[in-house]
């Protein structure tokens, strides 16, 4: 019987497979870390072995790129930065998409903590997907409905992580070519367990008593380069702000990202899309006529088609080349490690309370030093209006 994929490290959870199955005899299913895997149903499989071949995650597949066409750091207006994690590009080549007909597909943060790929065709469904939310988004229902955006004649701009554009560009070879389907991909750390996020959204409700309005993983209130989760309580002129930083501590102590991701093929220059959007980080970045505080965005074109779209977003924001090698932050060179505790902690998720394992492994920080112990839950901002740090 065949196998779509070997061992967990080579599996991003795309769904291209499934996608392609002539039988649909994949179904994508949740793994006890929460992450979305094929499982065949023999009954339906007839071996023919399309889901292998198609199957983007694999190195041979990546084309080689020499060098961006163009590497820029960029910012869109200070109103749009407010709501966006980095420097609001996102924004400008969405608008730039909507205003000539087009549709966008990108990443949303679901009323239940679920965060999946929706298309907008308005500017108020695109805002909802501003802000860089760190778990893995579900693209699996993104295929058809892709599909059916290019055959009503649509040109499609989908924005996410590089190994999902790699299966989307690999979905849709054809319209790559003929310039309807555009591809942006991040700039990627790797994705953390949407169990993990869904059981620490449950956590944050009974701290809070179930007040918890809003949730933002890169809110600036606290500045650009803050790595902690806001969370607004009560609401209209009662809004208040915590923030938390247990989350990122996880994630950036590598203990709840997608197996795939230590091992990821994508965290180099090769992007298997038209633009690569990041945050333009590193000590060259206070050089820069167009530094602020506020976020600015590192911009990679990678083909004529990027560089059309660029051209035309670039009436609403400002730009600056830039000397790619004083930015080429850790993502663009190789995958993040593993944390050494991932399987224990893995094992002590699965059999004790979740209060019980967030507190054990936020004491201990990215460093193994013990980091403060106050919960981590600051209150930072008693009021919503006038008090943006
Ligand atoms: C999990 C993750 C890890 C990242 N790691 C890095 C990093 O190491 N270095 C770096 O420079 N930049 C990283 N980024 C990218 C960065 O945080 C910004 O998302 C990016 O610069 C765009 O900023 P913006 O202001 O233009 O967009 P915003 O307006 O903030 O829009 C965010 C965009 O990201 C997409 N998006 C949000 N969450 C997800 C998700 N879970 N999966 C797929 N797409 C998503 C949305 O669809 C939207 O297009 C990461 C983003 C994510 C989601
Ligand atoms: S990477 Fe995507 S196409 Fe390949 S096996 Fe995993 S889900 Fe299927
Ligand atoms: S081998 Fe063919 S029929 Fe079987 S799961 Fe893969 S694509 Fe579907
Ligand atoms: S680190 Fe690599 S494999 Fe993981 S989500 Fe990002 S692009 Fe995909």
């Amino acid at each position: 019987m065949i196998h779509v994929y070997d061992g967990k490290k080579t599996c991003t959870g795309c769904g291209l497979c499934a996608f392609v199955c002539p039988k649909k005899a994949i179904a994508m299913e949740p793994d006890e870390e929460g992450f979305l895997y094929p499982r065949i149903d023999t009954d339906r499989c007839v071996d023919c072995g399309l889901c292998r071949k198609r199957c983007p995650n694999q190195p041979d597949k990546i084309e080689k790129q020499r060098h961006p066409l163009s590497s820029l750091a960029a910012k869109n207006s200070d109103q749009v930065r407010e709501n966006s994690s980095s420097g609001g590009i996102f924004t400008a080549l969405s608008d730039t998409m909507l205003q000539e007909g087009g549709v966008v597909f990108g990443a949303q943060l679901m009323e239940d903590g679920q965060v999946c790929h929706t298309m907008a065709a308005t500017a108020d469904q695109r805002d909802r997907m501003r802000d860089s939310k760190y778990v893995q988004s579900d693209i699996t229902s993104c295929f058809d409905a892709i599909s059916q955006a290019l055959a009503a004649g649509k040109t499609v701009l989908f924005v996410g992580t590089p190994c999902q554009t790699a299966a989307v560009g690999a979905a849709f070879p054809n319209d790559r070519k003929a310039s309807k389907l555009l591809l942006c991909d991040l700039v990627c750390h790797g994705v953390p367990s949407p169990r993990v996020f869904s059981a620490y959204r449950q956590q944050l409700l009974k701290e809070q008593s179930g007040a918890v309005k809003g949730l933002a993983f890169r809110s600036k209130k606290a500045g650009w380069s803050c790595r902690a989760v806001t969370i607004e309580t009560g609401g209209g002129e009662k809004s208040s702000f915590l923030l938390d930083d247990r989350y990122f501590r996880l994630y950036f102590a590598g203990l709840i990202t997608r197996p795939c991701c230590h091992a990821c093929i994508y965290t180099n220059l090769h992007r298997p899309s038209d633009i690569t959007i990041g945050d333009c980080w590193g000590e060259a970045v206070r050089d820069l006529s167009i530094y602020d505080e506020l976020g600015l965005s590192l911009v990679l074109i990678h083909t004529q088609n990027g560089m059309d779209l660029f051209g035309k977003a670039q009436k609403s924001i400002s730009c600056e080349e830039i000397r790619l090698r004083d930015f080429m932050q850790e993502q663009l060179q190789k995958p993040s490690r593993a944390g050494e505790s991932r399987a224990q902690f893995w094992k002590e998720f699965q059999s004790k309370s979740f209060k019980k394992v967030l507190q054990k492994y936020t004491l201990t920080g990215f460093t193994g030093k013990v980091h403060r112990v106050s919960g981590a839950v600051q209150r930072l901002l008693k009021n919503k209006e006038g008090n943006h740090a």
